[in-house]
């Protein structure tokens, strides 16, 4: 694969309308991390590739968690005296604290408002709440409305259901050359938010699309699962599986406008922390690499100390650093097409210096060989280029004695992999160069 040519052949604006209308069509659906919204959300993803649908009972043991009861919810309101609908869930399905359990009541304000949420600090915008391992139930509304509510008799119901069925993920897995695995892993269990697990899912199913068409040396991986409890059943499942990954990233918050940030794995210096670190650095844009912490996406459980793997996340705004964070706000205006264009191809070029991070041996080391006369200077870029490729050229030469791959050259040379990787290339043809055998 070679990422050179990526630009023309992969229309990225047509991509990345693509990848919006995805998400304009999972936005409404209600999810959770089980429930049929799951489950129609990754029927969405299916069409576009072809995803293995998996059952996970509840009950099920999974390292010191258990597969919780399965959550579905048809309707939930609040009613005033007159018997209209102030907050309605079928307006907006944050309105209901995700995994409320059913009940039917009429209250007074004083005891409604135990389980009302709001935002004080963000009066307009209704927040997102969750009560998954506690049975609770509650209502979410815009601070705003919650200050207007008069002091009456209210009617409150909420027809969900929660009982014993199992929780889903999908799975797709693209064979390489190698067995050794990459994996892309995304959240896809908050209801109607964008960039907070949407952007991750169309990102992800996008870059799975593109990759099957392409010859491959590594296995490819892609789990859609929902968050924490996803991670914890898919690596307790298939424990005896993880040796094989090799490389990992978990894929967040992809849509919105703000600059990429690289969450390092565990390791903090494994190949896939300098690959996107490259990546990064060679972009021409403003960037951030942090230090991993055990708080954030799935990168905490893959980088749990009795899995330690190579997994980042790479983002754009972290999770909880934009004030439409688990908000309304967090919606189809906040993700554009343009940046999940761009996310996906700052995701393909990472990939393609994994694919090409391949260690040669310089057949011609006794003094340098004479480029000119084999028309290597000429044979790549234009004429501007013409030092910079040179320079390419020879810390290829100099440093292919089978110790230092591609990656490791180009970081010593300060230059972009693509640069030493289509340097390596030609010199391959000259045969100037051989490739090590793995
Ligand atoms: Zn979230």
């Amino acid at each position: 694969m070679n990422i050179a040519n990526l630009r023309s052949t992969l229309e990225l604006n047509e991509i990345g309308r693509e990848m919006y209308r995805l998400i304009t069509d999972l936005y409404p659906i209600c999810r959770s991390i089980t429930g049929d919204g799951f489950r129609e959300s990754l029927s969405l993803v299916k069409n576009q590739i072809p995803l293995r649908l998996h059952e996970v009972p509840s009950g099920t043991p999974v390292f010191d968690w258990v597969v919780p009861k399965e959550w579905n919810i048809k309707d939930a309101y609040i009613k005033n005296a007159q018997g209209e609908r102030v907050v309605d869930f079928k307006q907006s399905n944050l309105h209901v604290v995700n995994y409320s359990t059913p009940m039917k009541a009429s209250m007074s304000l004083a005891e409604l408002k135990e389980h009302l949420f709001s935002l004080p600090d963000q009066p307009d915008l209704i927040p997102y709440r969750t009560s998954y391992y506690k049975e609770n139930w509650g209502f979410c509304l815009s601070h705003r409305q919650l200050l207007e509510l008069p002091d009456e008799t209210y009617e409150v119901a909420i027809e969900s259901s929660l009982r014993d069925g199992s929780l889903s993920y999908g799975e797709y897995f693209l064979p390489g050359e190698s067995a050794d695995e990459v994996l892309f892993s995304c959240h896809c269990c908050h209801p109607s938010l964008c960039n907070d697990n949407l952007s991750g899912v169309a990102v992800v199913t996008f870059l799975a699309k593109y990759l099957s068409s392409l010859p491959r040396r590594y296995s490819y991986r892609f789990l859609f699962i929902p968050g924490t409890i996803g991670a914890i059943t898919w690596l307790c499942l298939n424990e005896n599986r993880v040796s094989k990954i090799k490389h990992g990233l978990v894929v967040a918050c992809v849509g919105d406008p703000g600059k990429f940030t690289y969450k390092k794995s565990r390791q903090g210096q494994a190949e896939i922390d300098r690959a996107v670190a490259h990546v990064l650095k060679h972009a021409g844009q403003d960037y951030e690499i942090l230090e991993f912490s055990p708080y954030g996406y799935d990168e905490r459980q893959f980088c749990s100390p009795g899995f330690n793997l190579p997994v980042g996340s790479l983002t754009r705004t972290p999770h909880g650093r934009y004030p439409e964070y688990h908000t309304s706000a967090d919606n189809l205006d906040l993700v554009q097409p343009v940046y999940l264009a761009e996310s996906l191809f700052r995701y393909l070029a990472v990939i393609n210096v994994l694919e090409n991070n391949q260690k040669f041996v310089n057949l011609n080391p006794k003094c340098e060989p004479q480029l000119g006369k084999r028309g290597l200077y000429g044979t790549i870029g234009g004429q501007k280029e013409a030092k910079t490729i040179e320079l390419a050229l020879l810390w290829v030469l100099n440093l292919s004695d089978g110790s230092h791959a591609l990656l490791d050259i180009a970081e010593r040379a300060s230059l972009n992999f693509e640069l030493i990787h289509t340097a390596a290339t030609a010199l391959e043809q000259h045969g100037l160069l051989e490739k090590c055998l793995p």
